[in-house]
C-alpha cells in the first residue's frame, strides 16, 4: 500500500522532470554498461562527451575488445580513475573470448552482452550497483541499483541514521531497497528514484521538502532529520606524497623539440600504465636546495580520493638527453598520442608559456 503510493508519486514526478539522457533512451546493455562505468565518479555533463566518443569509436563490444589498451586509456584521458578504463577493456575481451567459437562457427550470429545479474556482476570493474543498473535498465530485471542518490533518498524516506558505507550499513540499506523495489517495473523504479535523488532530494535541501510529493510519508522530513542524512563512516586519513618531475626539453635542428617520458608500471599504485615525465618520489617534503634555482619550476597540489600529491615540475633545457632507465625519447609534438596522467596535463597547461608549442 505504502509502496504503491511511493511509486505513483515518484513516477508522476519522474514523468514530468526527468532529463533526456542518451543512455536512458536505449536498452542496449553495452551502451548502458559504458555509460555506467563512465559516470562513476564523473558528472553527467563531463561524462556525456566521453560516452558519445566511446560509442562512436567502438560501437560494439567486439570493437572495444579489438582496441589497444593504450588507445582506450588515451580516449579516457581526463576522466581519472583509470582502472575503470582498464577494466572496461578487459571485460570486453572476456566477453568476446567466451563467445568467439560460437560466433565463428555460426552457432551465434553476433557477440552479446551477458544477460543475467550474476554473469554481469562477474565482469571486472562491476559491483552490485553497476550490475543492478545494467540488469534493470537493459533487461528490466528486478534488481535495485543503489547509487549515492538512492542511498540518500532511502536514508531520508526511512530515517536511517546508520552509515551507509559500512558492511553492516550496506546490508541494511540493501534489505530496505529490496522491500521498496517495484518488481513489476524495475527499470522505471530505478530510473525514477535515482533521478529524484539527483535532481530533487539533493544533499542540500533548501525548502524542497515543503513541496515534495513524498513529504507526507518521508520519515526524515517528519522527524526533522532529513538534512542530516545519509550518514557516512569517518573518512580515512589522506596520505601526502611528494614528487619532483623533470621535464627535459632538447631542441634539435629545425626547431624540433624532444622530451623524455615514462610509463607507470606498478599496478598497485596510482595511474597504472599512464605516461608521465621522469620523476622521483620523496619520503617527506623536499627541501628547496634540492631544486636547481636556475630552472623554471611550478608547484601543483593534486588531490585524489585518498592521496594528496604535492608535485614540483622542473624544466631542463638540455643539449643532450640524460640516460634515465625506463624512459623513452619522444618528439614533443607526439605527447598528445600518449595517455597522460591528469596531473601531467595540468602541469603542461600551467607551464605552457615556457614549454615548446
Ligand atoms: S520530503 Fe524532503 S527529504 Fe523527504 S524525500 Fe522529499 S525532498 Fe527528500
Amino acid at each position: 500500500m505504502l509502496n504503491s503510493l511511493i511509486y505513483n508519486r515518484l513516477y508522476t514526478w519522474y514523468e514530468i522532470n526527468h532529463r533526456i539522457l542518451p543512455w536512458r533512451e536505449t536498452e542496449d546493455p553495452y551502451f548502458i554498461w559504458l555509460s555506467e562505468i563512465i559516470l562513476q565518479q564523473t558528472r553527467v555533463a563531463q561524462g556525456m562527451e566521453y560516452y558519445l566518443r566511446f560509442i562512436a569509436r567502438w560501437p560494439k563490444v567486439e570493437d572495444l575488445a579489438a582496441a589497444d589498451e593504450a588507445e582506450v586509456l588515451r580516449e579516457w584521458q581526463g576522466l581519472g580513475y583509470y582502472s575503470r578504463a582498464r577494466n572496461l577493456h578487459k571485460a570486453s575481451q572476456m566477453i568476446v573470448s567466451s563467445q568467439k567459437s560460437q560466433v565463428e562457427s555460426g552457432e551465434q550470429s553476433a557477440y552479446s552482452f551477458p544477460k543475467t545479474f550474476d554473469e554481469i556482476r562477474a565482469l571486472p570493474g562491476i559491483g552490485d550497483y553497476t550490475a543492478g543498473a545494467i540488469a534493470s535498465f537493459a533487461y528490466n530485471l528486478p534488481y535495485p541499483a543503489m547509487d549515492g542518490n538512492v542511498y540518500r533518498v532511502v536514508a531520508r524516506l526511512l530515517d536511517i541514521d546508520e552509515p551507509f558505507d559500512t558492511t553492516a550499513g550496506k546490508k541494511r540499506f540493501h534489505k530496505e531497497i529490496e522491500l521498496l523495489l517495484d518488481r513489476a517495473n524495475p527499470r522505471l523504479f530505478n530510473s525514477a528514484i535515482m533521478e529524484f535523488g539527483a535532481l530533487y532530494c539533493t544533499p542540500v535541501l533548501g525548502d524542497a521538502c515543503e513541496t515534495c510529493p513524498l513529504n507526507e510519508i518521508c520519515l526524515g522530513h517528519l522527524h526533522n532529520t532529513a538534512e542530516l542524512l545519509p550518514v557516512r563512516k569517518p573518512r580515512p586519513k589522506v596520505r601526502d606524497r611528494w614528487f619532483t618531475y623533470h621535464i627535459y626539453v632538447q631542441v634539435k635542428k629545425e626547431n624540433e623539440a624532444y622530451t623524455l617520458i615514462q610509463r607507470r608500471e606498478n599496478p598497485k599504485d596510482i595511474w597504472y600504465h599512464l605516461y608521465e615525465f621522469p620523476y622521483e618520489e620523496h619520503a617527506d617534503e623536499p627541501t628547496t636546495e634540492m631544486t636547481n634555482a636556475q630552472s623554471p619550476m611550478t608547484h601543483i597540489v593534486h588531490v585524489l580520493s585518498h592521496q594528496k600529491i604535492h608535485a614540483r615540475f622542473i624544466v631542463h633545457r638540455v643539449q643532450k638527453m640524460p640516460e634515465i632507465p625506463g624512459t623513452m625519447l619522444i618528439r614533443w609534438d607526439d605527447l598528445d598520442d600518449y595517455a597522460l596522467s591528469r596531473l601531467t596535463l595540468r602541469a603542461l597547461d600551467t607551464m605552457r608559456s615556457i614549454l615548446p608549442r
